[in-house]
């Protein structure tokens, strides 16, 4: 290769590390939704912020309560997810708070939690695999066992979702995990369980995908049966008026997509969500980029074994020169 084409070359790869144009030519192929995936609908224009998902999600992951922002330790205040909490009911509020999903003076329920990306970049920044997202179901776990506590996941994750457990000597990565343990019991997460109004909804992620676009297409206003629990189960549904929701289902793209969604009324960055972001994860730039870095990383290895063969093979001439100029003296004298 010629050393314009090499410094070309490695100016394109160096350049595309701020996600310009010429990163997305290195992109990797985008990772899909497994076949068998299950999936959560958030509807926040269902929540009515009751907090039963989040006492639910303690009680099924053994997680003791946190007391933030109050003297009395009466309730589980936590602000965020946090080394003891897998999943936060947040509160948007604007002005003078006075109807429910309004973005204007008005106020909406955000759920935060894990939303098991179709392509995690908290797998992807993991050194050592213990994030891991199950090919069949598309859950990501974490594998305390493996995990080294270097934290790339915390960094990765573009939703801040995984945190580390500081207030342990021997602290560890937590985040939900999609109650594996409950589903691997035939049970359904706990937190859709036990909602009152079907706001946090389980079920097959084709089901869940249909699900919130049924809604989407009915007309505000209209008397609609919101499954409960899982949709298709057998709990009894709730029946409310279809709402005004924005006409879009958040995790259908976003980031490459996600196994969690979210309906709501409100507009998404409302409810913390990153809206400005591509419609692939990031993890398949980073990964795209590492593996041509890799490919040039292995041309100065070639290009030195070269320089030894070759620094080899004149040597042995020489060598080879000398003995018989030597030769020749001898015979010669
Ligand atoms: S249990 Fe349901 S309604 Fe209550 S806060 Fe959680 S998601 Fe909202
Ligand atoms: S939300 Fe964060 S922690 Fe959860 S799968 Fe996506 S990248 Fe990983
Ligand atoms: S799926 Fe389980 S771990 Fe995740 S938020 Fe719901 S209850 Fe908590």
């Amino acid at each position: 290769m010629k050393r314009r084409d090499f410094l070309k070359a490695a100016t394109v790869g160096v350049g595309s590390i701020g996600y310009t144009g010429s990163s997305q030519a290195l992109m990797r192929e985008p990772l899909k939704m497994p076949p068998q995936a299950v999936g959560m609908l958030y509807d926040s224009t269902l929540c009515i912020g009751c907090k039963a998902c989040m006492v639910a999600c303690k009680q099924a992951n053994e997680m003791p309560p946190e007391f933030a922002g109050t003297e009395q330790r009466l309730y589980d205040t936590p602000l965020d997810t946090s080394g003891s909490t897998l999943n936060v009911i947040k509160l948007y509020k604007d002005g003078t708070r006075e109807i429910k999903d309004r973005a204007q003076d008005g106020y909406a329920f955000m759920k935060t939690h894990c939303l098991h990306c179709v392509d995690p970049s908290c797998v992807s920044a993991c050194p050592v695999s213990a994030m891991t997202k199950d090919p069949l179901t598309g859950i990501v776990n974490h594998h305390a066992d493996r995990c080294i506590g270097c934290r790339y996941c915390v960094a990765g994750c573009p939703f801040s979702i995984p945190k580390y457990e500081y207030h342990d000597a021997f602290g560890q990565i937590q985040k939900c995990q999609f109650c594996s343990h409950l589903q691997a019991q035939g049970k359904i997460p706990a937190c859709c369980d036990v909602c009152p109004t079907g706001a946090s909804l389980f079920g097959r992620m084709e089901d869940i995908q249909q699900e919130a676009k049924r809604r989407l297409q009915a007309k505000p206003g209209d008397t609609y049966s919101f499954a409960r629990g899982m949709l298709g189960g057998d709990q009894p549904p709730h029946e409310a008026k279809i709402p005004v929701y924005q006409q879009s289902v958040y995790g259908e793209k976003e980031l490459g997509g996600a196994q969690v969604i979210y309906l709501s009324a409100v507009p998404y960055d409302k409810l913390g969500l990153p809206t400005n972001v591509p419609d692939y994860a990031y993890a398949a730039i980073t990964e795209g980029i590492q593996h041509t870095l890799y490919q040039w990383f292995a041309l100065p290895f070639v290009l030195f074994t070269g320089l030894l063969a070759a620094v080899h093979k004149s040597t042995k001439e020489e060598r080879e020169k000398d003995v018989s100029s030597t030769a020749y003296e001898e015979d010669a004298s």
